[in-house]
């Protein structure tokens, strides 16, 4: 008997046919005398509505109505998927975040979880029934209503895996694991046997959206192995776990390509101490996550200034620009340009720390293809460049062909 979390995705509870489908799985699990908690995320398509409604009252809603208004998605599917494995004549109870005990800060939309207290579902758990908990949502410790920012739901499986101990930890999705590009851009992408926790942060945080970044760190902070694998066969999927020294055979691991960043650049920014900080200050206290920053050199007769560019994610684009705009009076800039017509592609892989001439076969790669690099950044385990979304995918293919055939 184990004591296994099992996580489903938005595809594969899409509708009431998926939701069966999926109560026949854990079943099957539970006949065999295992315990179950199942995390489920909300109908694929839901969030996504509930956020295009709330954007037509207003375009910036305000976000601890924004989080009321998302964890209504998971609400439907955790009562949902409790009802069909009673139809199959297996117990089961649903569980909101806050029941399943999961506390968090109270930074709305991208709250972090302090702590889990899962007495509930041991006691659930204990009295023979499986325990369905609402993911991506948790709560204040004075009772507001959280979530955990996009893709949210792979956090709390992972996160009630570390708490309870779980022996098993299984991330269903609509792909077979992880591949080594997104299979929908790539189609000769491989699926990995198994992946790094450091490789599969990068590549998560670099727009392969098949596991939420913030649940990988997780993951690694507290030694929860997990697997990638999909709900709709029994297709054994990709094992993420801590380096191995046969991974550094391979330098690079995965290709990912971030259609949701932003760049914003700040015209004739005054070019004394301070300025950076007060800007990028400002950001951070409003909650916004800044990736790439290019400063160019200083120009212009009188005092010297510069242009500034950043990356955010496009969801925080308006809040950014509301920020930047706050310190206009203050800092003087003559301009604030966005351009949302950019793609972040990027290699991966741990082999990167000892094998040199990776970024340069990189660029030449995209140089044959005629395509511009316009920022560029690099770490030990992966090297990004921001291009024309335009070109992006092909630029994926072009780059994915000559790393990994
Ligand atoms: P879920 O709803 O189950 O959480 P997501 O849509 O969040 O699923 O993530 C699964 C999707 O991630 C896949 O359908 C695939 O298109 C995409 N994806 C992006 N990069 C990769 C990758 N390297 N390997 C597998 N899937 C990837
Ligand atoms: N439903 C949330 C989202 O779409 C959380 C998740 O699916 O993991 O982002
Ligand atoms: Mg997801």
């Amino acid at each position: 008997m184990a004591l296994i979390v099992q996580k489903y995705g938005g595809t594969s509870v899409a509708n009431t046919e998926r939701i069966k489908n999926v109560a026949r799985r854990i079943a099957r699990y539970h006949q065999r005398g295992d315990q179950l908690v199942v995390v489920v995320s909300a109908m694929s398509g839901v969030t996504d509505g509930l956020i295009r409604l709330a954007k037509e009252i207003t375009p910036l809603p305000n976000e601890r109505e924004l989080d009321m208004l998302l964890a209504t998605g998971e609400q439907q599917t955790i009562a949902l998927t409790a009802m069909a494995l009673h139809a199959l004549g297996i117990p089961a109870v649903s569980l909101t975040g806050a029941q399943a005990g999961i506390v968090t800060d109270g930074i709305h939309t991208k709250a972090r979880i302090r702590n889990i207290t899962p007495k509930a579902v041991r006691e659930l758990l204990n009295a023979g029934s499986v325990v369905i908990v609402a993911g991506f949502q948790g709560e204040t410790p004075d009772g507001q209503i959280t979530t955990l920012g996009r893709g949210g739901s792979d956090l709390t499986a992972i996160a009630l895996a570390a708490a309870l101990k779980a022996d098993l930890c299984q991330i269903y999705t609509d792909v077979d694991g992880v591949y080594t590009a997104d299979p929908r851009i790539v189609p000769t992408a491989r699926k990995l046997e198994e992946i790094s926790y450091d490789e599969m942060l990068e590549l998560a945080s670099l727009g392969a959206k098949v596991m939420q970044s913030r649940s990988v760190e997780f993951a690694k902070k507290f030694g929860v192995v997990f697997e990638v694998r999909s709900s709709l066969n029994d297709n054994p999927g990709t094992i993420v776990k801590e380096e191995t020294k046969s991974m550094e055979g391979i330098v690079v691991r995965g290709v990912s390509l971030d259609k949701n960043q932003a760049k914003v650049t700040l015209v004739g920014v005054p070019d004394r101490p301070g300025v950076a900080a007060r800007i990028f200050r400002a950001l951070a206290d409003a909650a916004i996550n800044v990736d790439m920053i290019v400063q160019n050199i200083s120009h212009g007769d009188g005092p010297p200034t510069t242009d500034l560019s950043f990356t955010v994610d496009k969801a925080d684009l308006a809040k950014a620009r509301h920020v930047i705009e706050g310190l206009q009076p203050e800092l003087g800039f003559r301009q604030i340009l966005a351009h949302e017509n950019i793609g972040k592609l990027s290699i991966v892989g741990v082999g990167m720390k000892s094998h040199s001439g990776v970024a340069a076969r990189m660029f030449e790669v995209l140089a044959r293809e005629g395509i511009n690099i316009d920022m560029i950044s690099t770490s030990e385990i992966k090297i990004s460049v921001v291009i024309d979304l335009a070109r992006a995918e092909h630029a994926m293919r072009a780059v994915h062909a000559a790393f990994l055939g």
